[in-house]
């Protein structure tokens, strides 16, 4: 049994504590809020991720507050043109997504870190990690308070963890464009059921419906929209007014008026900010990094979340195989390398296709590339890079061997 702190209360840190307490571990979970919380938006849980959540009894709590979603279709504005499709139905299986809020990722795995009654420190803003001897670390927060003497601790704060600069030379990529995102009831028979669906104008403009089910009792079904938006411009975003936006939203999609009518405020919306990083070894000494602290991206491919939950039940199995802890380190990398590396290279390779000022980009994917989606071999492709399958070992059911 080893003394085991787990910083962040985001899928990666709240998976990683109930892999590691069932595996037998002494855990305490840190996190900055006061009440643990998500913030914002919707996410896509491939089959990778719906696996791992599988893994920890979760399946049925998650698919309760989740949708379906068979497809993803991007047209272009004005003239309607498809542009992309794809189709999960197309591969071996019943292969699908769930879209879920954030908020019911959260739920779902929080309400199991309770029940389990893993030790949880809120309100413990994380600075740095302290190396003692024998390689234990001990925790200082932003009030200069310091923790334990831990075994190992596991960084899972997300993209701006305060301690990658401690540990590891990084170059970190911020994004031109990031995204405004609401989450709004469900509006009936408007838009294609069980489909991620967007619109684009060129690369600069990207705006998406996604359906998300419902969650923390809510009794209608939920929707998040988004709006792609550069982060230079958001200030210029809020002084012209809503009414401005949603002008210009209505006139590129006119179905999205009734989701506009339910935007009465900016505070109702959400921007996102988006940075690239991958780290080449994502443990130093006998501190661990997982999800997107070791391997943050724009959520272009919808992988993010999913990698951070293989990143825990990769960490969870290789210190379970090893009793050595710099060899189980060692094998949690190994496991998860080409996974990674392959994820992160598509999506800084298809982003600027869909969210860039670039005017051949979008070119070559409206005019190249799109007609050969319908191809079979290709439209087979796109779907299992969707699924988040490649670099991974799936068994005959289509499973990712995790
Ligand atoms: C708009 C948007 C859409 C996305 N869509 C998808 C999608 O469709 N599919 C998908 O798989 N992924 C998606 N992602 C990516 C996904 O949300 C992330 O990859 C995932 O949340 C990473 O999980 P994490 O646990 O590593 O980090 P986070 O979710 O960022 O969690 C980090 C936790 O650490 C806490 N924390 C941070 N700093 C400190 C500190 N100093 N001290 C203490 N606590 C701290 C935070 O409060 C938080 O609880 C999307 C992301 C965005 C922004």
């Amino acid at each position: 049994m080893r003394d085991i702190a787990i910083c962040g209360c985001g899928p990666a840190g709240l998976s990683a504590a109930l892999f590691l307490h069932r595996a037998g571990h002494r855990v305490t979970l840190f996190e900055r809020f006061s009440e643990p919380k998500p913030l914002g938006s919707g996410l896509m849980l491939q089959m990778t991720g719906l696996h791992v959540l599988e893994r920890l009894g979760l399946r049925e709590a998650i698919h309760a507050r989740g949708h379906r979603v068979d497809r993803f279709v991007g047209r272009v504005v004005p003239s309607g043109r498809l542009v992309l499709d794809v189709r999960y139905n197309v591969l071996r299986g019943d292969q699908y997504a769930l879209a879920v809020h954030r908020g019911a990722l959260f739920e779902v795995l929080f309400n199991e870190v309770r029940r389990a009654g893993i030790a949880l420190e809120a309100n413990f803003e994380l600075q740095t990690i302290d190396m003692i001897s024998g390689g234990r670390g001990a925790l200082v927060d932003s009030k200069g308070r310091r923790v334990g003497s831990f075994d190992l601790v596991v960084d899972a704060l997300g993209s701006r963890s305060p301690t990658l600069p401690q540990f590891y030379r990084l170059r970190t990529e911020s994004l031109d464009y990031g995204a405004l995102w609401a989450t709004l009831p469900m509006p009936p028979a408007r838009f294609q059921p069980n489909t991620l669906e967007q619109r684009y104008q060129r690369a600069s403009v990207m705006i998406g419906v996604l359906p998300v089910g419902r969650h923390g009792g809510v009794s209608e079904d939920q929707v998040t929209f988004f709006w792609s938006l550069r982060g230079r411009d958001f200030e210029a975003w809020r002084q012209a007014g809503l009414d401005a936006w949603k002008d210009r939203v209505r006139s590129l999609w006119p179905e999205t008026d009734v989701l506009l009518n339910g935007i009465s405020s900016a505070e109702q919306l959400v921007f996102a900010r988006y940075s690239h990083h991958t780290l080449r070894q994502p443990y130093f000494g006998n501190v661990a990094t997982i999800g997107d602290a070791a391997h943050s991206t724009s959520p272009q491919l919808g992988q993010g979340a999913n990698m951070a939950m293989l990143d825990a039940a990769a960490l969870a199995d290789a210190l379970t195989e090893h009793a050595d802890m710099s060899h189980a380190l060692a094998g949690y990398a190994k496991k998860r390398r080409l996974h990674i590396r392959l994820y992160q290279a598509l999506s800084a390779a298809f982003t600027p296709f869909y969210q860039s000022n670039s005017r051949a980009l979008p070119f070559v994917r409206d005019i190249l590339v799109a007609p050969t989606m319908r191809m079979p071999f290709v439209s087979r492709l796109l779907a299992s890079m969707v699924v988040g399958s490649w670099g991974l070992r799936m068994d005959r059911n289509g499973a990712p061997r995790v």
